[in-house]
């Protein structure tokens, strides 16, 4: 293809995990394609990961289509060879990738798709949409913030533990970000609290030998109630009672918080012992900062030197769309993988979770996607 080519069957967003793999399997099937992203390299999510993260998903079950993982990577693969991983991926399939790409809109006419980047225009007749289920920092903010003289971040700008030694730190929620950020905090020394509004079920990462998601796929065919009381009592056998920790477990169960809500478990690599040996203090949701720290809903006052706000993510696609109730839900997720029945040739990848691992059922939606994109009529 020539290198100023704008015209393409299919225009895949994102070199993340799931425009790689969507771009590995159009390849096999033989589809012209390009990928634009706005990073300058691929897996930027990967790249700017918190340095301690590793794969909480087994390997061999973690892999995108057509190449695994290497022999030697370790059951749960750290941040960095995952990086590895997916530059050897690119380069084992010659994926076509624009970098400095970043899309700003789509839209549709009679029979193609128009994709405007920040350098230029494409156009399409597939759209596959790959630019992540964690695209866009949730930053709530509080009264008094601005007083604070502490520092406040994102986990999205947390790398490591190393500046906040000897410090006080609260990290804002408990999910598995929250959950191993306040691990890799006491690693380096510095004093870490959590604060939990809403009530969260922990899973351990192996169960029997196995890791958890092992299990998770074996039991996929059991209708999703079974599934829960199964999840329901494996944490509390792993866990015992966590009201003890100053937890609250929800009242729905784990694995229809996954599917109806995207809410993936903490699956627990060392916070509960961190909190049960009073390491890593609970506290309750934030109601104000002070001058000094932060004042709790419940009127207990603490002082900090840093928060840091694992407040999660959202995927921010209403903005590549004119109007995107058509193909988005109401928290902003697509409602469909294949939305081609409202808006011709359009696909997302990536934006389901499940209790089975995103990575996996990347891969899963990846060759559906190229499949239905190879046969679709020209
Ligand atoms: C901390 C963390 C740990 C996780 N651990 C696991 C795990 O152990 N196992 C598992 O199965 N899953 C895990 N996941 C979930 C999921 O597998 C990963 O988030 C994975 O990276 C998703 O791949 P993706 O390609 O959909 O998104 P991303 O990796 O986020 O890639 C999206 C790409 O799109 C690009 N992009 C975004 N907007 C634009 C734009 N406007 N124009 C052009 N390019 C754009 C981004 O720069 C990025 O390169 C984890 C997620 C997180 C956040």
């Amino acid at each position: 293809l020539p290198d100023n080519a704008s015209e393409f069957d299919t225009v895949i967003i994102g070199a993340g995990p799931a425009g790689l793999a969507t771009g590995a399997c159009l390849r096999r099937a033989k589809v012209a394609f390009v990928i634009l992203e706005r990073a300058d390299s691929v897996g930027s999510s990967w790249r700017n990961h918190y340095a301690r993260l590793h794969l909480h998903t087994a390997k061999r079950h973690s892999s995108l289509p057509y190449l695994r993982f290497p022999k030697e990577a370790p059951q749960y693969v750290p941040r960095a060879q995952v990086v590895a991983y997916l530059e050897a991926y690119r380069a084992a399939f010659d994926l076509p990738i624009r970098t400095g790409e970043e899309v700003a809109s789509v839209s549709r006419d009679a029979d193609r798709w128009t994709i405007r980047s920040r350098a230029g225009t494409y156009r399409s007749r597939h759209l596959v949409v790959a630019t992540g289920y964690n695209r866009v920092p949730c930053r709530p903010t509080w009264p008094g913030e601005s007083a604070f003289r502490g520092r406040v971040l994102h986990s999205s700008a947390y790398a490591d533990g190393e500046p906040f030694r000897g410090q006080r730190v609260l990290v804002v929620g408990l999910g598995n970000t929250g959950g191993e950020i306040a691990i890799d905090l006491i690693e380096h020394g510095a004093v870490a609290s959590l604060s939990v509004r809403s009530p969260v079920w922990v899973m351990p990462r192996d169960l029997m030998g196995a890791s958890v998601q092992e299990t998770a796929i074996a039991l996929n065919f059991l209708p999703l109630p079974a599934k829960d009381a199964i999840g329901r009592t494996v944490s509390r056998l792993v866990f015992g009672d966590v009201s003890r920790l100053g937890l609250r477990k929800p009242a729905e169960g784990p694995m229809s918080q996954i599917v109806k809500r995207g809410r993936i478990p903490l699956i627990d690599v060392g916070t509960v012992a961190l909190i049960r040996t009073g390491k890593v203090a609970v506290e309750p949701d934030v109601e104000e900062f002070t001058a000094n720290g932060v004042r709790f809903k419940g009127g207990a006052e603490r002082p900090y030197d840093a928060v840091v706000l694992a407040t999660g993510f959202r995927s921010g696609l209403e903005a590549f769309f004119e109007d995107h109730t058509k193909v988005l839900d109401e928290r902003g997720y697509p409602k469909r993988v294949d939305a081609t029945d409202v808006l011709p040739g359009l696909y997302f990848v990536g934006f389901q979770n499940v209790p089975t691992g995103l990575l996996r059922e990347i891969g899963i939606e990846a060759r559906s996607v190229a499949r239905a994109i190879a046969s679709s009529p020209s």
